[in-house]
């Protein structure tokens, strides 16, 4: 227990399902928000002692962060901070929807520590706010934008989805004039997923709806990644951009194999090498803190299959992995036996292989799945 660790806190509630989406949420049961507090709180307390604090990284991820009020908000970081201690100049981030975002709301999460709020605009378009089946009308991402920069959170942050179907290089445009213009130090552009089990997902695999055409994404991408690198906010990771300074913390850690609790329903955690996932649901999950279903046992060490795993997170990022830290966290072996599969990716230009540094090349960003499956 000597690397200090970072806690991830799963916010389940939305106001309804997103077309897109199938992360662990539930709908319309906000009124629930006192009781998952009180789970939250009860299961740090049971896992505290294995948590090398202080922390130095918090992040509030759901469903819909910002369904909390300030107050709560504020009851879990002082919860936090009395067991496991929260670091001077942590990250403690939040991700809002723009609709929740009040000038009221972010002073209050301000004022309870928050540091660096991300905003999920998703798309500034009508037609993207529709393909992507979201509630709030398209001018609501702009107006949470420009509020959050002025409540002036150290890091702000905007999430956009790209690839929709039919989206115009104009309607992107529109989008990363936004994230630009309101000087956001973080953007995310997420490739719409059409192999999960969302609604739209379904919808787009039976042909009822068309999906994304995966060379029309491409171009979009690249258009993103150009426009944001030109104005100061490079790829760190394949979907993130940011000002030097501004990359998320806290996500660095499921990219380099750093520790992490997870608290919450659906949360999962990487601690003193054990790692287990809560359960999905948030009734299953006050279950099991009420001790009426069992906890979610760890996940057997087995040494190849973190590395494998390790390499798939760790080559998402620009900067891709350390070879010679891998071997030395979970053995040679498992390295070694995955350096002919690099060579062939290297060879390929999809990755360059310098003694222990892997990285993917810029070819190769768009591909990354294709070399990911045969590392595993
Ligand atoms: S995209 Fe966000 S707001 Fe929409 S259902 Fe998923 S978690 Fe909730």
């Amino acid at each position: 227990m000597d690397e200090p660790a970072g806690i991830y806190v799963h916010v389940p509630f939305c106001r309804a399902r997103c077309a897109y989406c199938d992360f662990a949420v539930v709908v319309g049961k906000d009124g629930l928000a006192d009781a998952w507090l009180d789970g939250v709180l009860r299961e740090l307390e049971r896992r505290a002692d294995g948590v090398a604090g202080p922390v130095t990284t918090v992040h509030l991820g759901g469903g819909t962060p910002s369904r909390l009020a300030p107050r709560l908000v504020a009851d879990l970081l002082a919860g936090i901070d009395r067991r496991v201690g929260i670091a001077a100049g942590a990250e403690i981030a939040l991700e809002a929807n723009p609709e929740d975002v009040t000038r009221e709301r972010l002073a209050g999460w301000r004022a309870a520590g928050v540091t660096r709020l991300v905003v999920g605009v998703q798309s500034t378009a009508e037609r993207g706010i529709r393909a992507l089946g979201r509630r709030a009308p398209a001018g609501e991402g702009p107006r949470a934008l420009r509020l959050a920069r002025a409540a002036g959170f150290r890091s702000l942050g905007a999430d956009l989805v790209i690839g929709w179907a039919g989206q115009e290089d104009r309607e992107l445009d529109a989008d990363l004039d936004l994230v630009i213009g309101e000087g956001a130090d973080h953007v995310s552009c997420y490739m719409l997923e059409v192999d999960g089990d969302a609604p739209l997902a379904r919808r787009i695999r039976r042909g009822e709806r068309p999906g994304p055409d995966p060379d029309r994404a491409a171009d979009l991408y690249w258009r993103a990644a150009d426009r944001l690198e030109a104005a100061g906010l490079p790829a760190y990771e394949i979907s993130n951009f940011a000002r030097p300074g501004h990359e998320s913390r806290h996500n660095l850690r499921y990219w380099t194999d750093a520790p992490y609790l997870g608290l919450g329903p659906a949360a999962a955690s990487y601690l003193a090498g054990e790692r287990w996932t809560n359960p999905r649901g948030l009734a299953d999950w006050l279950a099991m803190l009420r001790g009426a279903a069992p906890a979610p046992p760890p996940e057997p060490y087995d040494p190849d299959r973190r590395v494998g795993e390790a390499l798939v997170f760790g080559l998402r990022r620009i900067a891709g992995v350390d070879l010679a830290r891998l071997a030395a966290r979970h053995g040679a072996d498992p390295v070694e036996r995955r350096r002919p599969v690099l060579a062939g990716a290297a060879r390929e230009g999809l990755l360059v292989l310098s003694g222990n540094d892997a990285r993917l090349t810029r070819r190769g960003r768009l591909v990354a799945d294709e070399v990911f499956v045969d590392l595993l």
